[in-house]
């Protein structure tokens, strides 16, 4: 909309613009022709030949020269030309006496119409201009609510400011699940709520704290529901609202919000990704990076110049806490850190009550079930989950929204979106069909892992070719050394139903292999699962940032460790690789049927899959 606007004001501009030019231009023109190249000998000759009707001459001013109009004989129109000297064409005309008579030559001063002209079109020009400017400038503080215009306030915070009572206000009973992460924030709320109670006896509450997760896990969720139980404002923006490209905005950003801040105390601040601004500095590719680490100062010095109780708390989420730089994680600054992981299954199941709400399921929904297979999902996925049901359903304009509507949206949310309209080969088809099964029989049929939710040989929308989905119906906290053997063996067991059925392989396992690889090498490498390496970690840092450790790849071990690291992490994948591929020859018979169901069905469910192994 907003883009639409201004670039209609912009075309219109240019149309009143034109149009002005065209009337002085018509105006000042008045169907003449300048003509360059006509000169003096031209004139004489054309006057001798009788050819020109009138002539105009119009001198400048202190000088000889002067511009010269002339009509031809039987031409509509006038011929404009210049010349040094004037005198040289009043000589032609008036010297001789026959011509004379036929020409008429008004030597009047120079006109100046030309130039008023070009004067008020300018003028025009400019006052448009002013009328244009500030009304796109009054549209813009109108579309930012007043104050914040982007053009006047380029150095004011962007928070969005949520006053208790307000529509976005949020509680501790709309967060489901995280109890603990509720109950260490409930302190913070009494303190909004009762400064005196824990000032009169000197206890320090913190000013920062750091919420550390995945995204949509409700972290901001979390942080408005502190806010909303205290009944104070909630001030929120994210780290890239401060950075912009010009030095000094972002800090003066940072300081227009503690400013407000404090004005509305007791508050909360709650910034967003705030690793945008609070990367550690000096890090990165290409050094200078001034505007971030004035901004990050700015904030270091916001928050140790309010004093301990003065009820702002500043509340910061991020995924990534080990990109932040040291300082702003010290005592007085950030200094209380909450994790906010995805959720288990019970508080899966608690989310999914809260967003269906309002949504009204049928008998054969069971919140239990697809809490159970929805391993890995956070509250955004569940909502998201629950949304396109409904959406799914009113589409179909049902009352109410049926397990079969939560599995379809299961799908789309959880994996991308399905597309039937990519064609397959056959070839691929049946290649996907017997990779699939290969991982599905081993989830089956090995204890640790599985058992099977669904496999699928119609292509998701994110590359993958097919998928067979597991069940965790277990939380466990650790993982043992026999469930990360059977790990690599599932995810090995693509490949090796394909090379046992086609005497090629294909590279649709490269996936596969790399994961394979990786479970394998942090079992010898951080784990301490090898007896050959011991309980030595030699995992390299997992998320290398570039910039920091660029340039420092020596590893802290000797090539001969690398060596033998090398040879333990290639003795478990061909461990895994001989025990899968004997499970699946003793299995053949299923892996065909699988393979055949999955090609005339596409899809199969957990139920359909182990029907394959009651028939034996
Ligand atoms: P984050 O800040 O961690 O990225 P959000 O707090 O923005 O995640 O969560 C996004 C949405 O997901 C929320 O608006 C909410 O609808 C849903 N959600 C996430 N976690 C929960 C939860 N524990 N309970 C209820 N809803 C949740």
């Amino acid at each position: 909309m907003e883009n639409k606007g201004g670039f209609r004001g912009f075309l219109g501009f240019f149309v009143v613009v034109g149009v002005i030019f065209l009337i002085v231009y018509m105006m000042n023109n008045n169907s003449t022709t300048r003509d360059v190249s006509y000169n003096v000998l031209d004139f004489k000759a054309d006057v001798e030949k009788g050819i020109i009707t009138d002539v105009g001459i119009f001198p400048s001013e202190n000088v000889p020269m002067g511009e010269v109009r002339i009509s031809f004989k039987g031409v509509d129109g006038q011929t404009v030309f210049f010349v040094s000297d004037i005198n040289e064409i009043e000589e032609i005309v008036q010297g001789d006496s026959k011509l004379c008579e036929k020409y008429e030559v008004h030597a009047i001063k120079k006109d100046n119409l030309s130039s008023t002209m070009l004067l008020i079109g300018v003028i025009a020009i400019a006052v448009i201009l002013i009328v244009f400017i500030m009304t796109s400038m009054s549209q813009a503080r109108a579309m930012s609510g007043g104050s914040n215009s982007k053009i006047l306030d380029f150095g004011k915070n962007r928070a969005i400011k949520i006053e208790p009572g307000d529509e976005g206000a949020k509680t501790f009973a709309d967060v489901a699940g995280l109890h603990e992460e509720k109950e260490e924030l409930a302190e913070v709320v009494d303190f909004l709520k009762a400064p005196e109670k824990f000032t009169s006896v000197g206890a320090r509450i913190p000013k920062g704290m750091i919420l550390v997760g995945p995204p949509g896990t409700g972290k901001t969720l979390l942080a408005k529901a502190v806010a909303g139980e205290a009944g104070v404002p909630f001030f929120s923006l994210s780290g890239s609202d401060f950075v912009e490209m010009f030095v000094g905005v972002g800090a003066s950003r940072v300081r227009s919000l503690f400013s407000d801040a404090k004005k509305s105390a007791p508050c909360i601040v709650f910034i967003d990704e705030i690793d945008a601004v609070a990367r550690r500095r000096g890090s990165g590719l290409g050094g200078g990076h001034d505007e971030r680490e004035q901004t990050l100062n700015q904030l270091l010095v916001e928050m140790d110049g309010f004093s301990v109780n003065e009820g702002i708390i500043v509340m910061a989420a991020t995924n990534r806490v080990d990109i932040l730089d040291n300082a702003i994680l010290r005592p007085g600054r950030f200094d209380r850190r909450i994790g906010v992981g995805r959720p288990d299954v019970r508080g899966r199941e608690e989310i999914l009550e809260v967003h269906s709400k309002g949504k009204p399921l049928s008998d054969d929904v069971d919140l239990k079930k697809v809490a159970r297979s929805t391993v890995g999902f956070t509250g955004a996925d569940l909502e998201n989950l629950m949304n396109e049901a409904a959406i799914a359903c009113a589409k179909e304009q049902r009352k109410f929204i049926t397990f079969e509507d939560i599995s379809k949206s299961f799908i789309k949310v959880g994996v991308g979106t399905e597309k039937r309209s990519r064609i397959v080969s056959e070839r691929d088809k049946k290649i996907t069909a017997y990779h699939e099964s290969g991982h599905a029989i081993l989830f089956h049929l090995l204890p640790e892992v599985g058992p099977v939710h669904m496999v699928s040989i119609i292509p998701t929308g994110e590359g993958a070719a097919g998928y067979t989905m597991p069940i965790d119906e277990k939380d466990d906290m650790f993982t043992t050394r026999n469930q990360m053997f059977q790990e690599i063996m599932v995810d090995l067991g693509g490949r090796i139903a394909e090379s046992i059925i086609f005497d090629d392989i294909t590279t649709g396992a490269s996936q596969d292999i790399k994961q394979a690889t990786r479970t394998a090498r942090d079992m010898v490498t951080k784990f301490g699962f090898s007896d050959v390496i011991g309980m030595v970690n030699y995992a390299d840092e997992e998320e290398v940032f570039v910039g920091r450790d660029y340039g420092h790849t020596s590893k802290a071990y000797s090539a001969d460790t690398a060596s033998n690291i090398d040879a333990e992490v290639k003795k478990i994948i061909d461990y895994c690789y001989d025990e899968a591929k004997r499970i699946l020859d003793e299995n053949m018979e299923i892996l065909h049927k699988s393979a055949a169901l999955l090609l005339e069905r596409e899809r199969i469910t957990r139920e359909e899959f182990e029907a394959l192994f009651d028939a034996e």
